[in-house]
Parts: C-alpha cells; structure tokens; sequence
C-alpha cells in the first residue's frame, strides 16, 4: 500500500536518509525503530508531506504522494506532543478536521461519538484538554487524527511522554484499536521494547539507511548483523574467526573461548578466516554452578564478575578467559534471589544452535 523507492535527503553535509527503500502492507502496524538521529522522523515527515526528499519517490495506492501538499494527502500525523486546542472542548478537537472538510453538523455529531468510542472515552466530549490525563490526551489526539479516516495514521514517538505503566497500558490498547479502525499505521519510536510489543514488522534504521525489514520474532532471533543485535533487547557479541564451512554447518574459533561449530547463516557465505560474531541472547544460556553439558553444548568455566539482580530475573556477566558473558536466570525458584555472587566459579553452557552467526 505505501512504497518508498529511494528516498534521500541531505541536511547540508549530513546525509539524513540513504536511498531508502521500503513497503508497508494495508493494515499492517508497521514501526521505524532506531537510534536518536538515524532519520526515522525525516522519513515520517517526508510521507506526511512535511519534508521533500531529494531524489526517490514515496507512493500511496500507486500513486505519488510527492506533489502533494500535506493537507491534500490522506494521511493523518500523531506527535508526542499532542498538539490539542487548549481552548477547546475535546469533542471540537476532535470535529476540527471534519469541520474544516466542510462536514455537517449531524455527522460531525456522529463521528465524533464512533472516535471517543474508539479510543474509550465515550464522555469526555464536553471536557477541556487540561483536565485529562497523558494518556487521555494522547487518545484524544490519536481520535482526531483517526476521525476523517484516513487511510496511513502516522504515529511519532506518541507514548514518549508517558510514565512507564501507563505506556505499557497504552501500548496494549494502540494494538487493539489498530486492529478494530484496520488502519495502516506507521509508528516512529527508539524504544526497541515499544517496537517489539506493538508491530507486525519493524524497520531497522541506522545513519539514514534500514539495517534490517522483519517481524519482531526474527529481528530478535535472526538479527542479520551486530548492530540489530546490539540494538535489539540484550545481547553478546561473541567475535571470532571461521575455520571452515560445511554445508548447513559452519566451525568457528571463537576468541578465547575456543572452537564450537554451529548452524550456517544462510544470508551470508562465510570463507574460512572471515571474521564472524556469534550473537547470543543471555537467555538462551544455562548457568549453574557445575553443569552436566550434552555433545551439543558448548561449555564455558568463569567467574562470576557482577551481577544485577532486576527482580524477575538476575543478571550475571561472567568472565571466562577474558571473555564477559552476560548470562539470565529467572528468580521464580522460592527463596532463589542471589543464587550467585561475584567471585563465585560457575559454570555456563549453551546449545549449538542457541546464537546466530553474522558477520
Ligand atoms: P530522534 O529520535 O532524535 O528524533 P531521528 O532518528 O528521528 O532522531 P531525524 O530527526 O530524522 O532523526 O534526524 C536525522 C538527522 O538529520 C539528525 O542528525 C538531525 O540533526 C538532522 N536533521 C533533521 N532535520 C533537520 C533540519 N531541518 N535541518 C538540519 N538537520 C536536520
């Protein structure tokens, strides 16, 4: 539904966007996730009509959105900051776009009713802006955007201003209203936690160009190179060197740790000597103080080094051969809050298909 085809844009000598390239189906609720200055929010304003690329095309339904101004494109912004009428009612906030689309009052009264019902707030129609909540105010802007239906909602970092739980209750209902209004929405955020809860794909960005295009599951699982990795929940970057390739097999020595071999990257041909990194989630390690290991582990002896113990899980860097590895271990044993501390000698293990191999 929206094709952007090599959109560029320079700011003086910084390149903000690279010949970017990407799709969004209709109906998917699709996230730009990056770094601070990566050029998510250049890319959003381009499509909103906020800013002109320099080269490349951006096309709704097939046809171009550039000659457009953004008033004339059927595509609806939500800013962190609300951008409310104080002055006004939340109901003639609301009517504000229909009122200047020259709607009449019958069915301004009525779309108006259907938006708050949307977004759970069925009457606070008559209340001023000051009098509601974060969270309420954010609905309401996400309501006066939704209220002329327009067929791409835009959403710049909406829940940034709101405190951590109330995000999280945010994050739930913007996944069901998507799903209700069924319409397409292309969220900006640099919270990667934000971007795994709410998307069906995500768009890696990195200096203006996209790192990675996949859903949650496998940007996690399958990170295509160090920096999804890095970027994408907790991770260790084991570095290393590959010795030879066999079939869907792949040897590595990894740097101070030894040899281990694991399952190829199919996106990438590894040659021997090539230097590799082996990405593991702390979780998919075991960790205890001694380990009886399988033939298809690799084994690790270390020390603890420190610890950080978040209350659902512990946290455990240990140091093997001058080599930190973190390591997770859920608290939920009875009585299991420290299991470890630093200096104690442990012993750590992991499968050989539990990381993924990148360059
Ligand atoms: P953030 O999360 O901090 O908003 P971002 O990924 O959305 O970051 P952009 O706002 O797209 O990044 O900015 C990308 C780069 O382009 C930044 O280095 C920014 O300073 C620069 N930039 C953006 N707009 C302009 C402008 N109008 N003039 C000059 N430089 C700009």
């Amino acid at each position: 539904m929206l094709e952007i085809v090599d959109v560029s844009r320079r700011f003086g000598d910084y390149q903000a966007l690279n010949c970017v390239s990407l799709h969004v189906e209709a109906g998917e609720f699709f996230t730009l996730l990056g770094p601070s200055g990566c050029g998510k929010t250049t890319l959003l304003r381009s499509i909103a009509g906020f800013e002109q690329p320099d080269s490349g095309d951006i096309l709704l339904d097939g046809r171009s959105l550039l000659s457009l101004p953004p008033e004339q494109r059927p595509v609806h912004t939500v800013f962190q900051s609300y951008a409310l009428f104080p002055h006004m009612t939340v109901a003639d906030n609301i009517a504000f776009p229909l009122r200047m689309a020259g709607c009449n009052e019958t069915e301004i009264r009525q779309r108006v009713a259907e938006v708050l019902e949307d977004v759970r707030l069925p009457d606070a129609g008559s209340r001023f802006p000051d009098a509601l909540s974060g969270g309420q105010r954010q609905r309401i802007a996400i309501a006066r955007a939704l209220v002329n239906r327009p067929r791409l909602l835009l959403l710049d970092e909406p829940l940034s201003a709101l405190d951590a739980k109330l995000r999280e209750q945010m994050q739930i209902e913007l996944i069901n209203l998507q799903k209700e209004v069924g319409i397409t929405f292309v969220y900006v955020t640099h919270d990667q936690g934000e971007a795994l809860a709410l998307s069906h794909r995500i768009a890696v960005m990195e200096h203006g160009e996209i790192s990675q295009v996949d859903e949650p599951s496998v940007l996690y699982s399958c990170p295509d190179n160090r920096f999804v990795a890095d970027f994408i929940g907790q991770c260790n970057l084991l570095d290393g060197k590959v010795i030879e390739q066999d079939g869907e097999r792949v040897r590595i020595a990894l740097a101070g740790l030894g040899e281990m071999t694991v399952p190829t990257n199919e996106e990438i041909d590894f040659l021997p000597g090539d230097a590799c990194a082996l990405t593991l989630r702390p979780e998919k390690t075991r960790l205890a103080r001694e380990l009886q290991c399988g033939d298809d582990e690799f084994h690790v002896r270390g020390e603890v080094h420190d610890m950080l113990y978040l209350g659902d899980v512990t946290v455990y860097i240990i140091e093997a051969d001058g080599v930190r590895i973190e390591a997770l271990l859920a608290n939920s044993a009875p009585g299991r809050t420290r299991l470890f501390e630093p200096g104690d000698t442990v012993e750590l293990c992991w499968r050989y298909d539990a990381g993924h191999l990148v360059r």
